[in-house]
């Protein structure tokens, strides 16, 4: 997988690039026009500002940094050498083709090197990079490659299992069908047994691909 450097900055536009308010009010009543319908009526009228605000929740992870997320580490940890999993991590993202949802879980781990990283963390990490337009495969690598980066430890695993909207709702119309993707680094990677580990642990086989749930 070509590898995507991760984001160590909110990928954010400039204030200055950022329309206000009522431009991006103004643009969800284009949209109910171009849906057919009349932004005038009484039923609609509150809605660009409803859509607004929910894209203020849908697309917070703009003004988050990852890296600093991740930046406290705890260095006592009495000798703990193993994984460390976080699993079923529900998250909501938006496909960037169609700003249609993907719901999902994620799947992470790390096996530490002398740090480690408060459990919450993993996933604001994961809540930060979902909250924005999205692809899966690339979110998958940049929640694997930021917390390899910030934590470096000996090795780090990250599944996603969603279902894309766009695909279950408009387009093929494939409910039920869920898009797998993962990475691994380090450990995970090199050693065949620390990610059997791994994926029997989040409960998906070890034994061969990852095109199987
Ligand atoms: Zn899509």
């Amino acid at each position: 997988m070509a590898s995507i450097p991760p984001e160590g900055h909110p990928e954010a536009a400039e204030p200055a690039a950022r329309p206000d308010r009522s431009a991006a009010e103004s643009a969800v009543r284009t949209l109910i026009r171009w849906a057919g319908d009349d932004p005038t009526r009484e039923g609609l009228l509150d809605t660009p500002a409803r859509v607004v605000r929910a894209y203020e929740e849908f697309f917070a992870g703009y003004r988050e940094d990852p890296v600093q997320i991740l930046s406290r580490t705890f260095a006592e940890v009495d000798g703990y050498d193993e994984m460390v999993v976080m699993s079923d991590i529900r998250f909501e993202s938006h496909c960037e083709h169609h700003m249609v949802p993907i719901i999902g879980k994620a799947h992470v781990a790390y096996l530490p090197d002398r740090r480690v990283v408060g459990i919450s963390k993993l996933a604001r990490l994961v809540d930060i990079y979902a909250r924005r337009l999205q692809i899966q495969e690339k979110m998958t690598v940049q929640i694997a490659d930021t917390l390899n980066d910030v934590l470096e430890p000996k090795g780090v695993a990250v599944v996603i299992e969603a279902a894309h909207q766009c695909m279950t709702t408009r387009g093929v119309h494939k409910p039920g069908a869920t898009l797998i993707t993962s990475r691994m680094l380090g450990a995970f990677r090199s050693n065949s047994t620390t990610r059997r580990e791994f994926l029997a642990m989040i409960g998906l086989t070890g034994a061969g691909p990852l095109n199987n749930t």
